[in-house]
């Protein structure tokens, strides 16, 4: 497990959102970044993305994998 910077965890929300990600369950694109990461075994890294929206009363968490070679400074 790596702790993202607040600059990566933009990062990756920019990246997720290039990529079409919506939330699964309210289908919101304001994902934010969680505050982890982890190397998957291709190297790319897999993160979750948590939705805010009011829908959730516990919130909602979704993986997000970044692609081998997509760098955000880890
Ligand atoms: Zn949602």
């Amino acid at each position: 497990m790596r702790r993202l910077t607040d600059d990566q965890r933009a990062r990756v929300e920019k990246l997720a959102r290039e990529a079409g990600t919506t939330c699964e369950g309210c289908g919101s694109a304001q994902l934010r970044c969680g505050e982890e990461a982890r190397r998957t075994h291709d190297r790319g890294l897999m993160v979750y993305l948590w939705c805010a929206n009011d829908v959730h009363p516990r919130g909602a968490y979704q993986y997000f994998t970044l692609p081998a070679g997509e760098v955000i400074g880890t």
